[in-house]
């Protein structure tokens, strides 16, 4: 049986794991990122890479890794990534030097799309977007049945697009009126206090707000209970990730947009639910299909461990 080693660095934790090419994943790690410093974060790759292999690493096909930020793939680096203090870390050479096995370096969210098209949502599609929104907002192009990774791997940064030409909001890239800086897990709770410098009437969520703030899950868990600022949060964030779906789909084409990240598979009934229904008024392409993965949170785990194959391998 072809065995790989799929490692999914995102910006608070590590995971890895060693599994076959239909997704069967035999052992796992999981652990916080050690972001203090490169060398110590390789480290702890080479670490947890050498725990899940144990006595297969020698037999192991490869070691696919899939890193939330911007990369340089033609360098094998990651050259910022915007949820964690990692910088300019090269990790393929140092890696199979150490490893002494080949590795193939991609966005976590790329490796995403490419299980979804492998073993999950979009299989049998040649045509698919995937769209991660979790603590950040990330994705993955698979048009024309091939990979689409742009100059340096980065074609898909779609959480980074402008929705807000006033950009009210701060981006943790730096940039200003970017998607993910209102509707990911970190934004939502921005997107909420700069909706509340205009709303006039009290409610419980508003209350929480000034007391002592909320997270993400604050608001939707006020909206399952019927609070009506959360309602007006939930829905002004709905609108915008309507139109960024329909940018997605004026520039991509897909037959499908698959969507997973953490925010997205709690709160489906607010986040993906309403998406095929407002897209087809906001597309001037013909309206995809809009589902959620049905691969849960594994999907750039096992992306990562499906890219060391070879019939689905990508390379720059
Ligand atoms: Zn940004």
């Amino acid at each position: 049986m072809e065995l790989g080693i799929g490692v999914d660095v995102g910006g608070t934790w590590v995971r890895a794991a060693l599994g076959d090419r239909n997704g069967k994943i035999l052992r796992k790690e999981s652990k916080f990122v050690n972001a203090r410093g490169n060398e110590l974060f390789l480290g702890q790759l080479e670490e947890m890479i050498r725990q899940v292999g144990g006595e297969d690493l020698p037999q192991v096909t490869g070691i696919g890794i899939g890193l939330a930020g911007r990369l340089d793939l033609g360098k094998g680096k990651l050259v910022f990534s915007p949820h964690s203090s990692l910088r300019d870390i090269e990790v393929c050479e140092p890696l199979e030097r150490r490893l002494g096995k080949s590795v193939t370096l991609l966005n976590d969210n790329v490796a995403a799309a490419l299980a979804e098209s492998v073993i999950g949502g979009g299989v049998g599609q040649r045509n698919l977007v995937y769209v991660g929104i979790g603590t950040g907002i990330g994705g993955g192009a698979i048009i024309d049945g091939r990979i689409l990774l742009g100059k340096d791997g980065n074609a898909h940064e779609m959480g980074h697009m402008t929705i807000d030409p006033e950009g009210k909001l701060e981006c943790a890239c730096g940039g200003r009126g970017h998607w993910e800086a209102y509707t990911s897990g970190s934004g939502l709770p921005n997107f909420a206090k700069l909706l509340a410098q205009e709303y006039r009437e009290r409610t419980l969520l508003l209350d929480q707000l000034k007391d002592r703030g909320i997270v993400a899950k604050d608001i939707f868990t006020a909206a399952r209970l019927g609070d009506e600022f959360a309602a007006l949060v939930v829905e002004e964030s709905a609108k915008l990730n309507a139109i960024a779906f329909a940018n997605l789909t004026n520039l991509y084409d897909p037959s499908v947009i698959i969507v997973g990240g953490s925010v997205a598979i709690n709160n489906k009934e607010f986040v993906v639910d309403p998406m095929e229904d407002r897209l087809a008024k906001l597309s001037f392409n013909s309206p995809p299909k809009v589902k959620i993965t049905p691969l849960g949170e594994e999907s750039s785990l096992l992306g990562a461990i499906l890219s060391n194959f070879s019939d689905i391998h990508i390379r720059v």
